[in-house]
C-alpha cells in the first residue's frame, strides 16, 4: 500500500480501500503501522461532500536521510538528502581518487558525519549510503575490479570499509550509473527506456529499460568506451585494443590532436573553454568526436530503442558541436522506427546527477515493500 503514497499525492482511508481493494480495518492498520515507522505523516482535511471532512495521509520524506557521494578522478561531491532525494547539505572538493581507498573512504565520512550535523540531523536517522565510483563496479560485491584510474582500489571492499566508518548499509555503483539514476528519476522520469552518456576524459553509458537501471550479468554493462569505432583504424587504447571509441573521442584523444596542431590545451575542460571561445578547430574536433560517439551510439539504438539519449559529462559543456556531431550520426544510421520519437538531449541535471542518483539507489532500496515490511515488523516487535 506504501508504493501509493511514492508519488507524494495525499490519500484518504476510503480513497485507498477503493484503490487497493482491501478492507477499512485493514487499511486503518497499515496506515497506522506506516505512521509508527514515520513514512506516513497526516496531511490535513480533505474536501467533503457534506459531513466531517475525511483526514488525509501522505508519504513523509523527511523521516530520514541518505548520503550520496559521487567520487570523480579528481574531485568529490556529497550530498545528505531526505528520502525524496532533495539534498539537505552537500560540499564539491577536489580529491584525488588516486590516494587510495583508506584515505579517500575516511574523508569521505568524516565529510559526510559534519553534513548530516549541517543539515540538522542526526547519523542514527541515516537510512544508508549510495557511491558512485569512477571505474567498474561488481555489482554483488560492491568491489571495484581493476579501476584504469583508481590505483589501490583494485577488490577494495568499499561498502564493508564505509560501513565501519559510518554504520550504515552502503550500495556501490560506477559513477556513470549513478548519474543515469539521477538524470532519470529528477529530470525525465516518464521515459521509461533511457541511455546515459558520460563524455569526459572517458566515455561511458548508463542503461536504464522499464524504469530500472540494468548492470547485466556483472555490472559491466554500458561500457560503451571499448567499443570499437567503424572505420577507426589502429588507436591505441589503454585497455590493450586498438580502435576503441575512447581511444578515438574521448577528452584525452581530443586534447591530443589539438594538441597536435598546435593547441595550447591540457585537460578535458580546456577543450570545452577553447570551444566556448569560438575556436573554429576545437569546435570541428568535437563535432567529430560527436560522430564517432553517434557510430557507436547508433548500433545501442538498434539494439535497445531507447526513447531518450541523455549526454552528460564534461565535455557536454561545449554545446551544440558534440550534441549535433551525435544527431547527425545517430538519426542516419538508425532505421526510422527506433528514431522516430527518439530526442537526444543534454543532461539537465548536471553535476547534481551523481549524487542525487547516489542517494537514489539507498532510498529505492529502504523503501522496497520487502524493506518496508521488516521496518514495520522490527517497529511491533520492540
Ligand atoms: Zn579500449
Amino acid at each position: 500500500m506504501f508504493q501509493l503514497f511514492r508519488n507524494g499525492a495525499p490519500r484518504t482511508r476510503a480513497s485507498l480501500v477503493a484503490e487497493t481493494g482491501q478492507s477499512r480495518s485493514t487499511v486503518a492498520a497499515r496506515i497506522d503501522a506506516l505512521r509508527s515507522v514515520g513514512l506516513l505523516a497526516p496531511a490535513g482535511e480533505a474536501t467533503s461532500t457534506g459531513g466531517r471532512p475525511p483526514s488525509t495521509f501522505a508519504f513523509d520524506p523527511g523521516s530520514r536521510i541518505a548520503l550520496g557521494v559521487d567520487l570523480g578522478a579528481t574531485h568529490a561531491r556529497i550530498a545528505v538528502t531526505d528520502l525524496a532525494a532533495e539534498p539537505l547539505a552537500q560540499v564539491d572538493e577536489p580529491l584525488a581518487i588516486a590516494d587510495g581507498p583508506d584515505r579517500v573512504l575516511t574523508w569521505v565520512a568524516e565529510t559526510g558525519k559534519k553534513l548530516v550535523t549541517q543539515a540538522g540531523r542526526h547519523m542514527d536517522e541515516l537510512a544508508g549510503v549510495g557511491i558512485g565510483l569512477p571505474g567498474p563496479v561488481d555489482h554483488g560485491t560492491g568491489r571495484p575490479v581493476n579501476p584504469p584510474i583508481m590505483p589501490g582500489w583494485g577488490g577494495a571492499d568499499v561498502p564493508a570499509e564505509l560501513y565501519a566508518r559510518l554504520g550504515a548499509p552502503v550500495m556501490v555503483d560506477n559513477d556513470v550509473n549513478i548519474m543515469a539514476l539521477g538524470e532519470h528519476r529528477t529530470m525525465t522520469p516518464e521515459a521509461d527506456d533511457l541511455l546515459f552518456v558520460k563524455v569526459a576524459t572517458g566515455i561511458g553509458a548508463g542503461v536504464i529499460m522499464d524504469g530500472h537501471l540494468r548492470r547485466g550479468a556483472q555490472g559491466a554493462a554500458g561500457d560503451l568506451g571499448h567499443v570499437t569505432v567503424p572505420g577507426a583504424g589502429d588507436i591505441p587504447c589503454r585497455c590493450g585494443n586498438s580502435g576503441c571509441l575512447e581511444a578515438v573521442a574521448g577528452g584525452a584523444a581530443i586534447v591530443t590532436r589539438l594538441r597536435d596542431s598546435g593547441a595550447a590545451v591540457e585537460t578535458t575542460q580546456d577543450i570545452v573553454d577553447l570551444v566556448r571561445s569560438g575556436d573554429v578547430a576545437a569546435g570541428q574536433a568535437v563535432r567529430q568526436a560527436g560522430r564517432d560517439i553517434g557510430s557507436v551510439l547508433a548500433a545501442s539504438v538498434s539494439l535497445l530503442n531507447p526513447a531518450r539519449i541523455v549526454v552528460g559529462g564534461i565535455l557536454a559543456g561545449a554545446g551544440e558541436h558534440l550534441m549535433a556531431g551525435i544527431r547527425e550520426v545517430v538519426y542516419q544510421r538508425s532505421l526510422p522506427l527506433a528514431t522516430r520519437d527518439l530526442r537526444i538531449t543534454p543532461s539537465e541535471a548536471g553535476a547534481q546527477a551523481g549524487v542525487v542518483g547516489a542517494a537514489t539507489l539507498v532510498i529505492e532500496q529502504y523503501l522496497a515493500p520487502s524493506s518496508v515490511d521488516t521496518l514495520i515488523a522490527a517497529k511491533e516487535v520492540s
